[in-house]
């Protein structure tokens, strides 16, 4: 099965510090991974980590450093010309943390809900126009459309907003949606009612989802697979149930001990530990050495590769084997 999305080798350098010689922090490092169709993947880790980043590359709202990402066997980073883009931008949409950021306080939500049916071509009529605008909001739950279509942002709740927001990511009929942290911001009563939403869209619609969360008990609940990231770098990968029962890398171990009880839906929200990796200038070996409770001198020169543990988990950890490195001589055995 050829996957829908898939990101190689990705890799994100930040100039910070300005003046003459700003320094490179290294946001990404070698990321890699595939998102199939109707699939949803959680991507966990601590502030700074690098989640957004990710979405934001593959959004393509800001220039890769080094690395591929293919959609259905594309390379879209070829993809210069704005058609081609514009195509991909319609099929993969992000939605955002903060719903009341991104709606303008002075115009309808209607009025939010026609400029990307509009921009991407889904209507030809003002009468098109709002009965398309009245399904997004049908589908996501909003009634009575027409009532609703008339309303501004501060007449809806924080769940209200953020159904808007979806509603709008909908609007270009995408197969892929990133959301980036879109019910951290939410009273915990509503969030399962959110993420119930993104399920059914996914069975309704078919769409694959990348869902960035500080949430594990909501990785568990809404994502197929999650991954979990360090420093910029991806260090383990697991059917989610599995990852939370058996955590293979010490710091997915750490997350969850961090958190008060992974089994409650939507308030397992771990906070980060002391000890912040390094970014900027990263010394060789695995990024977790510095905190990690089992690090061996290996640990601090060598960087671990990848060790499927079985079909669909691997992890990145000296513990775990020699990693993906030595595979090659295994298959020359073979
Ligand atoms: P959070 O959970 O707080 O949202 P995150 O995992 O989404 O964190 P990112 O926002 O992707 O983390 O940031 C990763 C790293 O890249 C951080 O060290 C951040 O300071 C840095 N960074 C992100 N965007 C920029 C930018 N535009 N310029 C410079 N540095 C950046
Ligand atoms: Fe810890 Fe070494 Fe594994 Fe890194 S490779 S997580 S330092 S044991
Ligand atoms: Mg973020």
């Amino acid at each position: 099965r050829q996957p829908l999305l898939e990101v190689k080798n990705l890799t994100k350098y930040f100039n910070v510090g300005g003046g003459f010689k700003p320094k490179r922090l290294r946001a990404l490092n070698d990321i890699s991974f595939s998102l199939h169709e109707r699939e949803v993947i959680a991507l966990v880790g601590e502030s700074g980590s690098g989640k957004s980043t990710i979405a934001r590359l593959i959004a393509r709202l800001m220039p890769v450093s080094g690395g591929e990402i293919r959609f259905k066997g594309r390379n879209v980073l070829a993809d210069e010309p704005k058609h081609a883009s514009r195509d991909y931008r319609s099929l993969v949409q992000m939605i955002f943390q903060d719903p009341f950021g991104s709606l303008n306080p002075v115009h309808t939500l209607g009025y939010h809900l026609e400029r990307p049916l509009m921009l991407h071509n889904k209507a030809r009529s003002d009468e098109e126009l709002r009965a398309r605008v009245h399904e997004l909001l049908t589908t996501v739950d909003l009634n009575p459309a027409a009532e609703v279509a008339e309303k501004h942002p501060h007449q809806l709740s924080g769940g209200q907003r953020q159904r808007v927001a979806i509603a709008r990511a909908l609007a270009p009929e995408p197969s892929v949606i990133l959301a980036d942290e879109p019910i951290s911001m939410l009273d915990v009563s509503i969030r399962v009612g959110v993420l119930n939403l993104m399920e059914r869209l996914k069975e309704e619609r078919g769409i694959s989802y990348l869902y960035i969360t500080h949430d594990l008990a909501s990785a568990r609940y809404f994502a197929d697979r999650t991954m979990v990231l360090y420093a910029g770098n991806l260090v383990e990968s697991a059917p989610s149930e599995e990852l939370m029962q058996r955590p293979a890398h010490p710091y997915t171990q750490l997350l969850l001990s961090a958190v008060p009880d992974p089994t409650t839906p939507m308030t397992g929200e771990f906070k980060a530990r002391p000890g912040a990796p390094v970014l900027i200038d990263p010394p060789p070996g695995c990024p977790f050495a510095a905190r990690c409770p089992h690090v061996m001198p290996v640990c601090r020169e060598q960087m671990p590769g990848r060790t499927q543990l079985d079909a669909s988990r691997w992890v990145s950890c000296h513990l775990h084997g020699q990693g993906t490195e030595a595979a090659p001589q295994k298959a020359a055995e073979a």
